[in-house]
């Protein structure tokens, strides 16, 4: 696999103490015809919603119907990113994930089922694919003929996928790979005719040793990939989710998927490019949930006056506005990287997929909290939302294991440099340009900050916010990895709250890129609103990084670690009673 020139990623470079502004200003935006095509699908796209996608009933019957099915196929939304020339629509990312969020904010098993499709069980085809692999299968895609998932959980490898089993031989004599194995929790795995399976094999490497590394296979199910049973599930009831068996699954050499042994890289470049339209369909469902609840504040009457009348009301739903705000910001800024091209934008869509998920999840909780009673009942939406909502935390990694990488993935470019300044240290004279360059910088950082361009009078308290914490994140960053070292992979509740803290970053920088460009555009009374909502999100936003970055020097972790050890060792709840 050739490896691309990327530009350095923004947020990984916030770590390292730079500002790369330029992929940041202005908010990026749509071509008219892009958007002109866009407003047209998305017109033929509600309209079908509006008559046949009846998410209550989905649930009721834990099934999509076929014909519904059918309907999505014969409009062509299985082809959404494919290319125009493989029979496509060819859509942008931010296209793409403006869809897929219009159908988040309907259905949720739907967005799945297109989501799971294009995000994930042909990206890898489309990404890392040769052109004949291309030309066989991506027609059929886009049609919907066959119907993609990908494939990399196994019974004993979720978040640890480097773990998977299923296992590639190559067999001379029939000149094919025999796959044996099997996978769990597979989207679309009971619809799906092709698959992204991910599988080891013993590789002759260059040195004459044979090494177990990972390979990308695309299979098709007429090889002989078997699916469980339907799971039955949580939420997302009508999305189909089973496992697959694979009994000696013949799959031919040219089916494999870019490099031999690069199987991982790919599993995780699928991933992180992914990761943005799930989040783009978590923003649709709290567009919804936030909907409905405006309407039931405003009839439902208590206190001889209607909900929304409360403060405690109005301040859920002042939140679940400001959450949609800044998770939507963030997603169509990263959209808008992808889409430029040749940007690392993992840490981007990393964050945007905990963000979105995790608002989601609040959205939908606060939601249900406003309904009352009626919201514990199946006659109303606000449990199904409950329900559904879940799973988004959980899959296209998890979101512990994502604000890790958030973390990890940040420090790493900083940690290899101080690394290096390490070993400059010890021998000064070889290393003399090393230390001379951090010299420079350590001065560089402790005189200026790293700035960014000219905002609006109006966002300049912002800005200075950023830009304040920004350089806060970096030195702390670069502390945490002096005093730890290596041991920093095992410190996870501070990788958390550095996650945390970018998380916010990025959020802040999303909405004041988004507001500024916007009076740019349209002047400052028609954005008064969204200029409101970018101030008070950067004012809760800086004061939780403040809190954050506080805690990581001073903290209860050890105490709180030590509660946790003693429940493990008792493995109860044992401490003495109350009522003695
Ligand atoms: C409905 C559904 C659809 C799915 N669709 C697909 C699909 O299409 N394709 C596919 O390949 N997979 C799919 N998955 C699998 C999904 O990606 C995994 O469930 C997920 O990655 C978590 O893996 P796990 O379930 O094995 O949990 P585990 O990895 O066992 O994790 C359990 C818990 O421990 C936490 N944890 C694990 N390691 C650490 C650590 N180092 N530090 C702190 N916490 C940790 C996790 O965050 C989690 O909370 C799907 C799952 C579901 C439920």
């Amino acid at each position: 696999m050739a490896e691309k020139k990327t530009l350095p990623s923004f947020s990984k470079s916030l770590f390292s103490g730079f500002i790369y502004d330029d992929q940041i200003f202005p908010f990026p935006c749509q071509k008219p015809d892009e958007n002109e095509n866009l407003e047209m699908i998305l017109d033929t796209l509600n309209k079908f919603m509006d008559r046949y996608v009846d998410s209550s009933q989905f649930d009721r019957d834990e099934r999509m119907p076929g014909d519904v099915i059918n309907g999505w196929k014969e409009l062509g939304f299985f082809g959404l990113v494919i290319p125009e020339k493989y029979g496509g629509y060819g859509l942008s990312n931010t296209s793409y994930v403006r869809i897929l969020e219009e159908v988040g904010a309907v259905d949720g098993s739907t967005a799945l089922l297109l989501g799971a499709h294009q995000s994930i069980g042909l990206k890898g085809l489309l990404m890392f694919g040769t052109e004949e692999q291309k030309q066989k299968y991506l027609p059929r895609l886009a049609t919907g003929e066959l119907i993609a998932a990908y494939c990399l959980t196994e019974p004993g490898a979720g978040s640890d996928a480097g773990g998977i089993k299923t296992r590639a031989i190559w067999d001379e004599k029939k000149k094919v790979y025999i796959l044996n194995g099997s996978k769990m929790w597979i989207t679309n795995g009971g619809l799906a005719d092709f698959f992204t399976v991910f599988a080891r094999e013993e590789i002759k490497m260059e040195n004459g040793r044979t090494e177990d590394k990972i390979t990308a296979f695309l299979v098709t199910r007429d090889m002989g990939v078997k699916s469980g049973n339907e799971e039955k599930k949580l939420g997302i009831r009508s999305s189909s989710t089973t496992a697959l068996f694979f009994e000696n699954v013949e799959v031919p050499f040219e089916n494999v998927l870019g490099e031999r042994g690069k199987g991982f890289k790919i599993a995780m470049e699928i991933l992180n490019s992914g990761r943005v339209g799930l989040a783009g369909g978590c923003v649709g469902g709290s567009k919804r949930a936030l909907r409905q609840i405006l309407a039931f504040v405003k009839e439902r009457e208590q206190f001889g006056k209607p909900l929304n009348n409360f403060e405690l009301i109005k301040e859920k739903l002042a939140q679940i506005a400001m959450n949609i705000f800044v998770a939507e910001s963030m997603i169509y800024l990263t959209t808008g990287m992808i889409d430029q091209g040749d940007v690392d934008f993992s840490l981007e869509s990393a964050m945007c997929k905990v963000k979105a998920t995790d608002n989601l999840w609040d959205d939908v909780n606060e939601c249900l909290q406003m309904a009352g009673g009626i919201g514990f009942s199946q006659e109303y939406p606000y449990e199904q939302n409950l329900r559904d909502a879940r799973i988004n935390i959980i899959f296209e990694g998890t979101n512990e294991i994502l604000r890790i990488f958030v973390a990890l993935a940040g420090m790493q470019e900083r940690g290899e440099y101080l690394k290096k300044m390490g070993k400059a240290l010890k021998d000064p004279i070889k290393g003399f340009g090393l230390i001379t360059d951090y010299a420079m910088h350590y001065m560089k950082d402790r005189l200026t900050t790293d700035r960014l361009p000219d905002v609006d009078s109006e966002l300049v308290g912002s800005k200075y916010e950023f830009e304040r914490w920004a350089k806060n994140l970096h030195i702390t960053a670069e502390r945490v990895l002096i005093k730890y070292g290596k041991q920093i992979i095992d410190k996870e509740i501070i990788q958390k709250r550095l996650a945390d803290a970018v998380i916010d970053l990025f959020g802040m920088i999303s909405c004041i890129s988004r507001v500024d460009t916007n009076i740019k555009k349209f002047g400052h009374s028609e954005c008064r609103h969204e200029i409101l909502m970018c101030k008070t999100f950067c004012e809760l936003a800086w004061r939780r990084i403040r809190r954050n970055i506080l805690m990581i020097d001073k903290n209860e972790d050890e105490a709180i670690l030590a509660i946790a050890d003693y429940i493990i060792s008792e493995e109860k709840y044992n401490y003495h009673s109350v009522l003695r």
